[in-house]
């Protein structure tokens, strides 16, 4: 049923694209409901992801069959506030902003995602977090996504930070879904760690926020948050950073066209 539902997918976000009257067709049941879906997805997803409304039409398109695809493909557990459809849609989306210079962008190492009303315990009593990523699955506090997306500037987006570190994780972990040629480009990135780690140390300022010098890893997700929300000031800041993390995720923010080597 799945790849069934996919080639119809495909089928539906294509004649909604094309401005095609689908409304003068007798559509089946399964394709009704999933003309409504897509409807859906496009109208959640260009009202809280500035990312999407910028993207061509065909870019659109392919976000959205992306999206669909990424959120059948996990199970959402609500801990401490109601199942909502939109909040599916939008981490999914989050996840498909990031990865969608790559081909794999599925995160198939991870199969569940928890989300929490706030920030939360978890294992060190008394520390709270907005969001985690663990082999059990993907964390985030909604009200935390929330103000990653309302505030597009500010260098926060937790959303994007754990999708990040997902997607290192889903790469670099023994199975099927890890891409060798993500790993072969990710080895650029302790090149850029370097000399940014010894700048900070020396002249202790940072384009970046300090929590980016904890580790490597954040360093990574903290990068990564940046690139997306203020492309430029990185790219001015820390050029160098910048164009590797444009060759490990296969996009430029600032480029017309995200990128152009996928199809
Ligand atoms: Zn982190």
């Amino acid at each position: 049923m799945f790849y069934g539902m996919g080639g119809l997918v495909n089928k539906i976000i294509k004649r909604l694209f094309k401005k095609q009257k689908l409304e003068n067709e007798i559509l089946g049941q399964e394709e009704e409901a999933l003309l409504h879906t897509i409807l859906e997805y496009s109208r959640i997803i260009s009202q809280y992801i500035p990312y999407f409304n910028i993207l061509s039409s065909a870019e659109k398109q392919r976000f959205i069959k992306r999206t669909w695809f990424f959120r059948q493909s996990k199970t959402f557990h609500y801990i401490g506030l109601g199942e909502k459809e939109e909040i599916a849609i939008l981490v999914s989306a989050a996840a498909v902003q990031l990865t969608f210079g790559l081909r794999r962008y599925k995160l198939i190492y991870f199969k569940h995602i928890y989300i929490m009303p706030d920030a939360y315990q978890f294992e060190t009593p008394g520390e709270l977090y907005i969001g985690h990523v663990s082999p059990k699955g993907i964390y985030l506090s909604w009200k935390h996504f929330l103000q990653g997306y309302e505030n597009a500037t500010d260098n926060v987006n937790v959303a994007i930070h754990e999708m990040a570190h997902a997607l290192e994780y889903n790469n670099f972990m023994d199975h099927a879904d890890a891409d060798p040629k993500f790993r072969a480009d990710f080895q650029l990135f302790p090149v850029a760690y370097g000399p940014a780690l010894a700048h900070m140390i020396t002249t202790r300022r940072s384009y970046l926020r300090s929590y980016a010098y904890t580790n490597i890893r954040e360093f990574w997700a903290v990068s990564v948050e940046t690139f997306f929300e203020n492309p430029s000031a990185l790219k001015t800041t820390m050029p160098k950073l910048y164009y590797v993390i444009c060759e490990i995720l296969k996009q430029d923010p600032l480029a017309q066209h995200r990128n152009t080597t996928i199809v």
